[in-house]
């Protein structure tokens, strides 16, 4: 039985037949909007499901999400963790292009992706993440120049941080999470190889977090905009204070995660990117590898600290009056 082949009644078992399958296997049938945060569905071992409130129409993501609440319903964890797997690394391989084109203000759309140092069109099979890289063993398939290992490594991150997310987040807030995520890793990556985090990343990111958050179950527009003044003002203070120590992409990028993740959230990640930041840079001093007049990505650092809030939230909140 294929995946699209649930809500058909040719196979047999039509969407009520379904309803009441999910029903026996111990799920809340729930069928309100994504992140009224009440609506989770979850299996009897804590499988919780993707796809709840989809509405779109998008084919790509409605076999997506089709094949993840089928595998839900069959109860097939391991499947569904190597489909949520899949879409991290498709997600990862979006976010290379976006790391190498924004800085050179290039469309993240079209021309189709290429190979940056011959700029030859890349073949199909080129594309497929991190497959792609390990059956090309790290060379251009037309002019055999190395392939960036930061390629493979944003796809696996980026893969492994989705399963990471998709089984500690309540599935209302997983977009949240997940864009909060694939933005930090291209501004990371940008600040270490450019020493720059784009407008282009950015911008379009504060606004539509703005605008999402009229839907969002993790933030109220209010927490959003808040969210925008304490990421963007406190490190706009650092900036004043340090006479220039913290440069403009990093108050923009904190303000665009305010955007997303609201004032509570975003608390902590201003708490552990000052704290790793701190600890990274008296580390850097120590090692010698940098001097104190040196200027040091902070975007990693923040990063980090996203990552860590967004995976660690409960366990902080069990631990830490101030944040909840
Ligand atoms: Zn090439």
């Amino acid at each position: 039985m294929s995946p699209l082949a649930l809500d058909r009644p040719s196979t047999g078992r039509t969407e009520t037949e379904t309803r009441n399958a999910i029903h026996n296997e111990g799920i809340l049938l729930s069928r309100r909007p994504a992140g009224t945060g009440t609506g989770r569905r979850m299996t009897r071992d804590g499988q919780h499901l993707l796809g709840e409130g989809y509405s779109g129409n998008y084919p790509l993501l409605q076999v997506l999400f089709l094949a993840a609440e089928y595998l839900s319903v069959r109860g097939d964890a391991f499947m569904l963790t190597i489909l949520t797997f899949a879409g991290g690394l498709i997600a990862g391989s979006f976010l290379n292009t976006c790391i190498y084109r924004l800085p050179r203000g290039e469309s993240i759309l079209v021309p189709p992706s290429y190979c940056p140092q011959c700029r030859h069109r890349l073949h199909p099979l080129d594309l497929i993440p991190l497959v792609g890289f390990l059956l090309l063993k790290g060379k251009c398939r037309y002019c055999r120049q190395p392939i960036s290992r930061r390629y493979p490594l944003v796809e696996l991150l980026m893969g492994l941080l989705t399963v990471a997310l998709y089984y500690h987040r309540e599935p209302g807030t997983l977009l949240s999470a997940l864009v909060a995520t694939g933005v930090v890793i291209v501004a990371a990556c940008t600040d270490m190889e450019h020493g720059i985090i784009p407008d282009g990343l950015v911008l379009p990111t504060l606004f539509a977090g703005v605008v999402y958050s009229f839907f969002s179950p993790l933030t109220s527009p209010g927490s959003s905009i808040a969210g925008i003044f304490l990421g963007g003002g406190s490190l706009l203070v650092i900036a004043f204070l340090s006479g220039g120590g913290m440069g403009g992409g990093d108050i923009k990028l904190m303000a665009a995660l305010g955007a997303w993740l609201g004032c509570r959230l975003l608390l902590m990640v201003l708490f552990f990117s000052f704290l790793l930041g701190g600890i990274g840079g008296i580390w850097l001093l120590l090692l010698k590898i940098k001097e104190r007049r040196d200027s040091v990505a902070f975007a990693p650092y923040i990063a980090v600290a996203d990552f860590l809030t967004l995976l660690g939230e409960k366990f902080i909140c069990n631990y830490s009056w101030l944040f909840c």
